[in-house]
This record gives C-alpha cells, structure tokens and sequence, in this order.
C-alpha cells in the first residue's frame, strides 16, 4: 500500500527492520542512541549545546503544542494566534483548556499570514507575551514563515512558539538565528519519515529554566524534562517511551543524513508536491491553493462537483487500487488531502495520480471541477 496522508508516512524497510528488537530505554546499550538523537536534532535545528535542548516527550503532536503552551506561558497569559487553518483551531483549544487566553487572529485558509499583520495585531494588544503559530498548515497545505513573523514578533518584544510539526525536517529552520522563538515542536512520523509515537521540543535553554513550575501539569513541563537530563543524564527518559520508536528515529536520521538533509528532502516534496498539483489540473480536478501559495507537504484539492462523488466510497476505491488518502478533510470547503511527505518519491505520485485519475472513471465522475 502505499501511504499518501501527511502523518503518520511511509516509512522506509530499513526504518521498520529496526522495529524488530525488544530493548529496554534505561538499559547502557540504548542510553547514547537516545542522547546522540537529541544532539542531532538539537543541530538540525540550528541549535548548540549552550542556548538549546532538546525536549522530548512520549506521544504526539498535541501533546507537544500543549506542553509548549503549558511550560513556556503562564496561567492567564495573552497568546496571539493566526487562525489560518485546522491546525490553528486546534492549537486555540489546547491553549484555552490549558486555562491561557487565545486571541484568534483571522486569516483566510488559502494563504499564509503576514508579518505586518501580526505587527499590527501585536501593537493592538500590549498584553499579548506570545505568538502561537503553525509553519506549515497541514488542513489545507500552506506555509506560514517563521522568518517573516518571527521578525515581526521580535520587533515588538514578544516571544514565539513554533509548531513545526508537519515541517521540520524538511522546510528550513534556524532557531539560531530567531531568539524569539522560545520553543519548536515537532513529530517523529511526519518529515523525518520515522514511526509515530515520539514528541520533540528544541528550545531555548534560558527560557526553559525561567519557565518552571509554569506547566501546572508533570507530565507535560518540559522544564522539568530538562531539569530531570541534568540530574539523570541526556540518555535517560523520565517515564516510559515508545522506545522501538524512539531506536527506530535513530536509523530516519541516518536516512536523512544520508538523502542530503533538509535540503534534499525539502526538493524531493516540491517534486511531489508540484506532481500531485499538476496531476490534478491534468484529470479536469480543481487544487484548493492557488500555485504560488501551495506548500510542499500536502496538495489539498476540492471535491468534485458530480453528484456520484462520496468521499469515503473514492478513497475506498483508490485504496483497492494500492493508494491511501485521508478519508476526511481539515479545509473551509470539502477537499481530498493528499500528503506529498514520507518515503515516496515521483514514480510513486505518477502511479497515485494514474490511480485517481482510473478510480474517478470508474465511479463515472465526469463533473470534476469543484462542487
Ligand atoms: C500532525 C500535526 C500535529 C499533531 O498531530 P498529532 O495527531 O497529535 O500527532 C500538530 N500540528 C500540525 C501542523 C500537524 O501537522
């Protein structure tokens, strides 16, 4: 099968051979593999060992974006969030459940927000400490850019937390050279092509040490993950991990490395992207983005508008055709997602779009521009 959603993503043979080990995570032989993961991923990210650590926790993406909110501002605090996309929705629920104060900053879903926006919203607020935002809006495929709202941000003296989650790893990232970000997210199964089941954070060691006892939560404060590798050692887990995972994260940066880095990776998505765009304008179907606005992680494109097209019925008659989407949608308008990201490469997207294109005529959809 071949797997086309933006998470969790095909993976590599190699990748899952490595899932075939029983092994402890506190055991001598498996505590520098971890270690040396949180040194790498602290270096990819522009990090050094002085002003960065990486923070990991046992779970998902929402459960990093809470754990960042949760330890990184205080009860009550003032976040500003640009609302464009699903992601955005869910990120302005964990941080109002998290007892801080969302302020929706509206944006359309087909575009990216701008810095001058966020200035403004920034100037209008004076209690506003920090920017929450997405980088690359997995709902409907667009790239927010953390240099040109970090900018912004730093301009006006706030603070910034990134989630980089269906990013990083392929869409550059510099946390270097962007103080203001006190803290990025990001997964183990999205651009690193890893198995699902780890959390990563790369922040800001000073802010990271300032915000204890903000987090109101064990589980989820990640000053207390760094306070806990000072005592215990960077190779040590607080509490258990999906450690088969966690080894098997070890081997996608290896692959990584080996592909060319983010770089690499970040061309061959373009490719994949720009194929499924294309392949889509090709079989008479309508992309959701305009072109300049279309990001390299998922091509969402609208529903067709005949009356014989059910979503779950096409993506079940695609799946028998070897090609597996998402069977929901995350845009304004009803929309098929199609992840550009995981170990595919163009001969893969040109089979997946053969196979849209079959599984649109043999369901009869003649009328395929948007409903
Ligand atoms: C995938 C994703 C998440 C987290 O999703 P989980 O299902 O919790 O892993 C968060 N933000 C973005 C932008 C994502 O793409």
């Amino acid at each position: 099968m071949l797997l086309l959603i933006p998470g969790p993503v095909q993976t590599r043979p190699e990748l899952r051979a490595v899932m075939g080990q029983d092994i402890a995570p506190w055991d001598n032989d498996f505590r520098p593999v971890y270690a040396g993961i949180r040194d790498r991923v602290r270096d990819l990210a522009g990090g050094s060992a002085e002003t960065h650590a990486t923070l990991p926790l046992q779970g998902c993406g929402h459960f990093m974006v809470e754990a960042a909110v949760r330890t990184y501002t205080a009860p009550g605090a003032r976040i500003l969030i640009p609302m464009n996309g699903a992601y955005a929705t869910r990120m302005q629920r964990l941080v109002r459940e998290c007892g801080r104060v969302p302020v929706p900053l509206p944006v359309p879903d087909n575009r990216p927000v701008t810095g001058e926006e966020v200035a403004a919203a920034l100037a209008a607020d004076l209690e506003i400490g920090h920017v929450a935002m997405v980088y690359s809006e997995t709902g409907s495929g667009i790239i927010n850019d953390p240099a040109e709202i970090g900018a912004a941000v730093r301009n006006a003296g706030r603070r910034m937390i990134l989630d980089a989650v269906s990013a990083f790893g392929a869409l550059p990232l510099d946390l270097g050279a962007q103080p203001e970000i006190d803290v990025m997210v990001f997964t183990s199964g999205k651009c690193f092509e890893g198995m699902p089941g780890i959390g990563f954070a790369v922040a800001r060691i000073d802010r990271t040490v300032a915000a204890a006892g903000n987090a109101g939560s064990w589980s989820f404060d990640l000053s207390d993950v760094y306070a806990h590798a000072l005592r215990n050692s960077w190779g040590s887990f607080r509490f258990t991990p999906a450690v088969q995972a966690l080894n098997a994260f070890a081997t996608a940066l290896d692959l990584h490395a080996a592909e060319g880095g983010q770089k690499a990776r970040l061309a061959r998505y373009q490719e994949n992207a720009k194929l499924l765009y294309d392949g889509a304008l090709s079989l008479g179907l309508t992309p959701y983005l305009e072109r300049k606005h279309q990001g390299p992680i998922i091509v969402t494109i609208h529903q067709p508008a005949d009356r014989a097209f059910a979503l779950q019925a096409f993506v079940d008659a695609l799946k028998s055709r070897g090609v597996l989407i998402s069977n929901f949608y995350n845009t304004e308008a009803p929309t098929l997602r199609i992840g550009a990201i995981g170990a595919v490469t163009a001969n893969d997207i040109k089979f997946a779009v053969e196979a849209i294109g079959a599984t649109l005529d043999s369901m009869g959809i003649s009328r395929r521009e948007a409903a």
